[in-house]
């Protein structure tokens, strides 16, 4: 693989590594130790980074909480044009960022510009609703009062987010967190430490630019100790986070036990049913896309295909001929379809995740392996491979983070949407099919039971003006779009009385 050159744009992104790798973009409060971060593309070493410890986390804490005295002053509509000003930044750097969240993460370029696109699509949708944080007004029972409910903003918000999507999770948090009067501490992956920076830069440069206090977003570049330290504090008040179910349980749990707000946005184990009244093609792409798109490595990523057993042979032949045509190689090339999996650690787990289904009796129709060679020195690069499968297996009712399939056949669709339901999570669902009847019973209150339930496409590639989120073990959260805004904020009933006298509620009599 010829040597990939990504300085040019980590310059532009204010990201140098001049001093042997080291990055020197964000020596703020980072006394800790340093971490590395290697592309999974060539497996080169990016740059180290400083992180954060406890005293630093403590010294980001008090710098928020002052710069939140001020920031929830300023009107919503006023914090919206940060926020369009931000966005109007990230178009500039689109090309940049995009490039980087690409070498750092390992997926496509296509897919590293698209993420930046979804941070420029939430910042808009936030502009407009920093004049729409609507509350009710109602009509009181006693006379010469007037009632109505009311918005206020939160405190620190606190965000902890995955590796898959390194700069859009925090955006879908950050973006919304600001229009409600926040302030944001953002503790990123420690897989991509350089993606947060750039974007810690670009809000800088809008911060500076319109005179704002230090502290309305802030960075802690950290393990999961200083997570762990996050969760735990009770000056968070909401803490968003993104990230395996393991790690969500004590999260939720933490968070739950010191009565503060959580978001919790889990994992997912996505099926698509295919029925026998589908368009075939079409199934087929967005079968292929939405298991091997990011190399398997969505939260929505397509995992299991159910199948009616008419048009089953149909649709596994066709799939073996279409992963028989995927490119497998460098990201940022886009002739290639499939990307490397993050790290080392997720090539094992993939290895474990074959074994284990092999073991429970899985019959692949297209086998994984790790590929070697000139064009895969990273060790990170594998092959999308397909499984004949029972839902019921330990393995497939579990998320493997990685392009592995399972195919599933049914015979009636109640049975379908009985398996699709029978998995601990509840992230994405699809349904393939030209049939009125099918599609709606999907959508029913007797159909899938996901956050997400699509006709005729596929489980992965939401879109930010929809809440998006899962049930069960995916956490019951949601982020984005729609009415999500109320999660950022606190709600207040107001009862105003504008007469001389005290009349009671439910008509009770106090005489004094
Ligand atoms: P992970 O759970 O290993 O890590 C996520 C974040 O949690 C990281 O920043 C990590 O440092 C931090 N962390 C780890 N232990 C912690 C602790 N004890 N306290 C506080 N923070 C802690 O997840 P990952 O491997 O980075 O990401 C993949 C997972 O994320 C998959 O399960 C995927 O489905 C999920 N995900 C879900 C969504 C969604 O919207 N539902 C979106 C993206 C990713």
């Amino acid at each position: 693989m010829s040597s990939i050159s990504i300085s040019e744009n980590l310059k532009r992104l204010g990201i140098s590594t001049e001093n042997n790798g080291t990055s020197t973009g964000l020596d703020f409060f980072s006394s800790g130790k340093a971490i590395e971060s290697y592309s999974p593309v060539d497996g080169n070493l990016i740059a180290s980074v400083k992180t954060s410890d406890k005293q630093d986390y403590e010294k980001v804490v008090a710098k928020a909480e002052q710069a939140y005295l001020e920031f929830r002053k300023i009107p919503a509509p006023k914090r919206g044009d940060l926020v369009r000003q931000f966005g109007n930044k990230l178009r500039e750097y689109k090309e940049d960022l995009g490039k980087l969240v690409s070498y750092e993460m390992g997926k496509s370029l296509q897919e590293g510009l698209g993420e930046v696109q979804e941070m420029i699509d939430i910042c808009d949708f936030a502009v407009g609703l920093s004049r729409q944080l609507h509350g009710y007004t109602m009509h009181s029972e006693r006379p010469g009062h007037r009632m109505y409910e009311q918005y206020h903003p939160l405190g620190i918000v606190g965000v902890i987010s995955a590796f898959n999507f390194p700069v859009a999770v925090w955006s879908w948090n950050a973006a919304l967190a600001w229009i409600c009067g926040n302030v944001v501490i953002w503790k990123p992956s420690e897989k991509t430490p350089l993606c947060a920076i750039a974007c810690q830069n670009i809000f800088n440069e809008v911060a500076k630019e319109n005179d704002l206090p230090e502290g309305i977003s802030n960075l802690v570049i950290a393990d999961h100790e200083i997570g762990d330290q996050l969760v735990n504090d009770k000056k968070i008040a909401l803490v968003s986070f993104t990230g395996s179910t393991r790690v969500g349980r004590i999260v939720g749990k933490n968070v739950a036990e010191r009565f503060g707000k959580s978001i919790l946005e889990l994992g997912g184990n996505n099926a698509i049913i295919i029925t026998e009244n589908a368009d075939i093609n079409m199934s087929i792409i967005g079968a292929v896309f939405g298991a091997v798109g990011t190399a398997g490595q969505r939260c929505t990523s397509t995992r299991r295909l159910i199948i009616h057993e008419s048009v089953y042979d149909e649709v596994k032949n066709r799939l073996v001929k279409a992963y028989g045509q995927l490119k497998i190689g460098n990201p940022l090339d886009e002739t290639n379809h499939v990307g490397p999996l993050i790290d080392k650690a997720a090539v094992k787990q993939y290895q474990d995740s074959i074994e284990k289904c092999k073991a429970e009796g899985g019959n692949f129709i297209v086998e994984g392996g790790v590929l070697e060679g000139d064009n895969y020195n990273s060790g990170c690069y594998v092959k999308p491979c397909i499984a004949e499968v029972e839902n019921s297996y330990e393995i497939v009712q579990h998320e493997t983070f990685a392009p592995i399939l399972y195919l599933i056949k049914y015979k009636t669709l109640d049975e379908a949407i009985a398996i699709q339901n029978d998995v601990p999570q509840g992230l994405s669902s699809a349904i393939m099919t030209q049939n009125l009847r099918e599609a709606e019973l999907f959508l029913s209150h007797a159909g899938s039971d996901c956050g997400i339930a699509n006709v005729n496409i596929g489980t992965s590639g939401a879109e930010i003006g929809g809440a998006f989120g899962g049930e069960k073990e995916t956490g019951g959260g949601r982020e984005s779009g729609s009415d999500v805004w109320k999660y950022y904020m606190r709600r207040q009933t107001n009862t105003i009385n504008y007469t001389t006298n005290l009349p009671l509620a439910q008509g009770i009599k106090f005489d004094l």
